[in-house]
């Protein structure tokens, strides 16, 4: 069931789960069972190799610089003990598809390509040429995980190649599960490094995921940032997914309709069950003064525009 006056719903950020695994298939069946019609599904890159090169060491220096503010606020603070973090982090990497190889799987459905910057930019800028031909058709980014900043050298390989292709750029932004809740982790999911390739890419429609807020600890983390980069820039625009749907309300009021994507994350974030977040997400916007056919925007006529995913 969807909020009345929701004409559809495109979610413009899932994951194909792997870990229990499911064929697009069936994950497509669920996704249409709640509400969602038509979606854009992202790779995760495998990067579990890289995590065995974290040092535990510089993770429990980490975890020492927060443990004041865990055992302040937070009932939990078990959930954040250094191995607890190693841990969820690992289980990160391996839940989701990499996806770099799909079938076609129905035009409302639109797969993007998880970017390796573990690579150097000119064979990451080929492999990304490669996956183009096989049918992606754009390329998500998520630099936490490498342990990069978003200044780095293959990212702005990613969005040469997307230019030349006119293809988008969904760029994770925000912490992450695991150990990039911790704040010397974290800071690699700042949009705000973004500026430079901006600046040259003005062309390349970019979407800042989370609304640069995601963080279990500190939702609302590089909200600012994410703010500043839509006002400054064209071609940038925000998806909501896992963010708590007070924050969507938030950016409503500093973000216009037409920059806004309605996105869940799906099914990464359980806390809340998807129908619910569609809901709350419509609520926020109807208070934050949206208009129906600007909270039709959010939830599917910017899809529309950027994907060509049709309802
Ligand atoms: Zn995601």
């Amino acid at each position: 069931m969807k909020p009345k006056n929701i004409e559809c719903i495109i979610d413009a950020h899932t994951h194909l789960p792997t870990n229990p695994p499911k064929t697009p298939k069936t994950f497509l069946q669920e996704l249409s069972r709640k509400g969602v019609n038509g979606a854009i599904i992202l790779g995760i890159p495998a990067v579990k190799t890289l995590l065995e090169t974290i040092d535990p060491k510089h993770v429990n220096k980490e975890h020492e610089k927060i443990k004041e503010f865990l055992s302040k606020y937070h009932s939990n603070i078990n959930d954040f003990q250094p191995d607890i973090l190693l841990m969820n982090a690992l289980k990160m990497m391996t839940s989701y598809g990499r996806l770099c190889s799909f079938n076609p799987i129905g035009e409302r459905y639109k797969v993007m390509a998880a970017a390796d910057l573990s690579k150097d930019p000119e064979s990451l800028a080929r492999e990304l040429e490669a996956l183009v031909k096989r049918g992606f058709k754009g390329f998500k980014v998520i630099s936490t995980i490498f342990m990069k900043h978003l200044d780095n050298k293959t990212v702005e390989s990613v969005f040469e190649v997307a230019q030349s292709h006119n293809l988008p750029v969904i760029v994770h932004a925000g912490c992450d599960p695991g150990i990039w809740e911790l704040p010397g982790y974290c800071k690699y999911g700042d949009p705000s490094r973004l500026y430079k390739i901006l600046r040259e890419h003005r062309d390349v429609t970019t979407i800042i995921a989370h609304i640069g807020s995601y963080s279990y600890l500190a939702p609302g983390v590089f909200l600012e940032e994410t703010i500043e980069l839509v006002r400054r820039f064209a071609n940038v625009y925000v998806d909501t997914s896992a963010v708590p749907p007070q924050l969507v309300g938030i950016a409503a009021k500093h973000v216009p309709a037409d920059k806004i994507l309605f996105g869940s994350d799906y099914p990464v974030i359980n806390n809340i069950e998807l129908e619910s977040f569609i809901f709350e997400v419509y609520k926020q916007l109807k208070n934050a003064g949206f208009s129906t056919r600007e909270v039709n925007k959010v939830f599917w006529i910017n899809a529309l525009n950027i994907f060509g995913i049709r309802c």
